[in-house]
């Protein structure tokens, strides 16, 4: 039968009924090791027994209730993030995409209510992905995102990744900052320099310009930090955090420091969904198990492993491999074949991995993935090797 979805999505033809931890099962039963994670949502895996009981619980008394009121979970929330991160103020959001648009707004309106109105600009950096809405796309600059969505938003110059003399060059009287990503997620796990993240806040500052992150993929715990910034020792001055910190609740926040998001007063933005009680559940049962003190070292750790076997994997298959690159458990394999037939491979394998730029399949398990299935996924990349070594063979090539 005709499928009356949109068919924006390639999908596989491949569904599954229920999940626990790091397993996704279809509907015959059959299990999958996950790690795609819902594209670095599923921080906790599946069915996790204290988001559940969350979930549950507040399902029980109140779901929705809109922002004219007091949310005392979402006051909570802002609180907590506040207390562990550069953060003074939350607004809370249902995605990543809005919570980037929340921060281009902030940003914006921050010089506006500075008297400098015409400061509006972002400078971006090529291999960016920052969401779907209109803003989102002209910020991303990926062609194939644009083409045929009319005029794009104006504002988001483009420079090369990791280039800072075109960074500086870009700088005139209408830059209001710079937005990126510690390591681009869709781009491929590429991972901006340390060296160089500090010297554009140097640059930022000397130009009294703004740094807005987009935490969205590496924050949360995803790195082996809380988020991905810290490794650098920066702060931004805006960030947009989602996927990971809803655990698979749809979610996202966008944060910043007094100074700029005073600017944001009654009337500037609002969400109807945003922050609900139903959402703050689940968000401050994610915080509970991320902020445990043995959380990140015990990532980290797990981060560590799965690198050096993938290291290790690639030694080992110098003909399909190329090279391991990310951070935590935010890792990449750099392809030499073709992406789709190893994404295929590992599916064949039962393995869910997820394709990104640069012909890289990205690795992001569950935060909670053990040492055990670290090793079996290890063991299904191999599988993926030898499969598709024997259809090259097979085909003659
Ligand atoms: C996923 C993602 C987004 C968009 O988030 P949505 O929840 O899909 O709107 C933005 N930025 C980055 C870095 C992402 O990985």
């Amino acid at each position: 039968m005709k499928s009356h979805l949109y068919p924006t999505y390639a999908r596989a033809d491949l569904e599954f009924e229920r999940g626990d931890g790091v397993w996704l099962y279809t509907p015959d039963g059959t299990p999958y090791l996950d790690f795609a994670a819902g594209i670095a949502v599923c921080s906790l895996g599946h069915n996790h027994p204290h988001l559940v009981e969350a979930l549950n619980t507040q399902a029980g008394k109140l779901w929705h209730t809109s922002n004219m009121f007091r949310i005392p979970d979402q006051e909570r929330f802002a609180d907590r993030l506040a207390e562990v991160t550069f953060a003074d103020l939350v607004f809370v959001t249902n995605s990543g995409t809005e919570a980037l648009e929340c921060a281009f707004k902030t940003a914006r309106k921050y010089f506006a209510s500075k008297g400098h109105p015409e400061k509006y600009k972002l400078v971006t950096f090529e291999g960016a992905f920052h969401g779907r809405s209109l803003a989102a796309i002209s910020a991303g600059g990926r062609d194939a995102y644009l083409d045929g969505f009319g005029v794009r938003v104006p504002g988001f110059p483009q420079v090369p990744f990791g280039d800072l003399e075109a960074a500086e060059a870009a700088i005139d009287e209408e830059t209001a900052g710079f937005l990126l990503e510690p390591v681009q997620g869709e781009g491929g796990i590429r991972a901006f320099d340390v060296s160089f993240l500090r010297a554009l806040r140097k640059l930022a500052d000397e130009h009294d310009l703004l740094i807005v992150l987009d935490e969205v993929q590496t924050g949360v715990g995803r790195s082996g930090q809380l988020f991905a910034h810290e490794l650098s020792g920066i702060e931004p001055d805006i960030m947009a955090v989602a996927k990971g910190i809803g655990g698979g609740f749809p979610m996202g926040a966008c944060l910043t420091t007094e100074e700029v998001g005073t600017c944001m007063v009654k009337g500037t933005h609002g969400s109807t969904y945003g922050g609900n009680p139903l959402a703050m559940a689940v968000g401050n049962a994610v915080l509970d198990i991320v902020l445990e003190p043995d959380f990140l070292p015990t990532v980290r750790k797990k981060g560590l492993k799965l690198r050096q076997k993938l290291a290790q994997l690639c030694d080992e298959n110098p003909d399909i491999f190329e090279e391991v690159r990310g951070e935590g458990l935010m890792l990449g394999l750099k392809i030499k074949g073709d992406l789709a037939e190893m994404v295929g491979a590992c599916r064949d394998q039962k393995l869910l991995v997820v394709a990104a730029g640069e012909n890289v399949i990205r690795l992001l398990p569950p935060l909670i993935v053990s040492d055990e299935e670290i090793d079996d996924a290890l063991g299904r990349l191999s599988g993926a090797c030898t499969a598709i070594r024997e259809t090259a063979t097979k085909s003659g090539n």
